[in-house]
């Protein structure tokens, strides 16, 4: 509790705290304030362009900064605290720093389940935003020391809760539109979501998000992100010489300098939470490249290969 109310003291000055939560480590600053967004943004490098979730406590905290319709009530009721991020209309009157809109008349509003992120919320007394706690583009950390490798020296206060039990980032749904539709698929599965609202339309798709609408809809999903320094190869049977392998399932060829399973039972679960720390762990030298094995595209596997496809992009498209 005493560490709690620092990092609430440190929020409430104006600066960043990183905690986990249930997804990814998330970096935290009082979503009313600029000067403390601004900040940010600084550190982690990230444009301007892209706007930023506000964590709440629960659906009441939610009405106070956005415009929560009958649609999203339910969808609160049913899935929140959980990985659910909802776009949704943003009244004038909102309290949230217009900075963490981007500029987009919406805001994304979520609320963790993660018991730290919980009692940080409730001793700083208000929302925060908290993008994943790594610089801009890089890939999103699931433990302290990946916080610590990405900011070095500028790292802020971070909370340790130990590794993130889901591992991939929440699943964005936006409700401002004529219908629901997944902005980012994540690690609340798309059929969790079908069964309660029924058919939605296929998420962006990577390569056709570049310049596209649908780019402006959603800015953060940029073609290159979630990127390891290496470059990645993936559905790839076995490694070339010289690549690092990331397996999945219980067959795993030889010949890689180095291998790692995201889950040698084959479960999708397993190999979500795994993800970002074998990327990490992988990505050194003196592996040239590191080949991915094929992961099926069904529920958390639609994320998974959404994450993979980016950071394999050409890192020419990466701002
Ligand atoms: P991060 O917190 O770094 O995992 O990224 C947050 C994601 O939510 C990015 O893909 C943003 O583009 C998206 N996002 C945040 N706010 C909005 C918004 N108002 N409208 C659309 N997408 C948003
Ligand atoms: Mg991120």
């Amino acid at each position: 509790p005493d560490t709690i109310d620092r990092a609430a003291r440190i929020l409430r000055e104006g600066c960043l705290v990183a905690f986990p939560t249930e997804t990814v480590y998330g970096l935290g600053a009082d979503a009313a304030s600029d000067a403390a967004i601004a900040k940010l943004y600084a550190l982690k490098s990230r444009p301007h362009f892209n706007p930023l979730i506000v964590h709440v406590l629960s659906g009441a905290e939610a009405e106070r900064i956005a415009l929560v319709g009958a649609l999203a009530a339910s969808l609160i009721r049913e899935f929140w605290p959980g990985p659910l991020t909802l776009v949704l209309p943003r009244p004038r009157t909102s309290p949230i720093s217009l900075l963490a809109s981007a500029g987009l008349d919406t805001v994304a509003v979520r609320s963790p389940a993660h018991p730290v992120a919980r009692a940080l919320l409730e001793a700083f007394g208000g929302p925060l935003v908290a993008p994943s706690a790594n610089r801009s583009g890089h890939v999103s950390p699931t433990r302290p020391a990946h916080v610590e490798f990405d900011f070095g020296p500028a790292a802020p206060l971070i909370l340790d809760g130990g590794p993130t039990q889901l591992g991939l980032e929440s699943t964005v749904l936006d409700l401002t539109g004529e219908v629901a539709a997944i902005l980012r698929p994540g690690a609340l599965p798309r059929a969790r979501l079908e069964d309660f609202l029924g058919p939605l339309l296929a998420p962006l798709n990577v390569s056709s998000v570049h310049g596209s609408n649908a780019a402006l809809k959603s800015p953060g999903m940029l073609a290159s992100h979630y990127a390891p320094r290496l470059p990645l190869r993936l559905n790839a049977a076995s490694a070339e010489p010289g690549e690092a392998l990331l397996a999945f399932g219980p067959n795993m060829p030889e010949g890689a300098i180095r291998t790692l399973n995201l889950s040698p039972r084959g479960d999708l679960a397993e190999a979500a939470a795994n993800l970002f720390t074998h990327l990490r762990s992988l990505d050194a030298p003196p592996a040239s490249a590191i080949a991915v094995m094929p992961i099926p595209v069904e529920g958390l596997g639609e994320a998974i290969n959404d994450r993979l496809q980016r950071a394999a992009r050409p890192r020419d498209t990466a701002r």
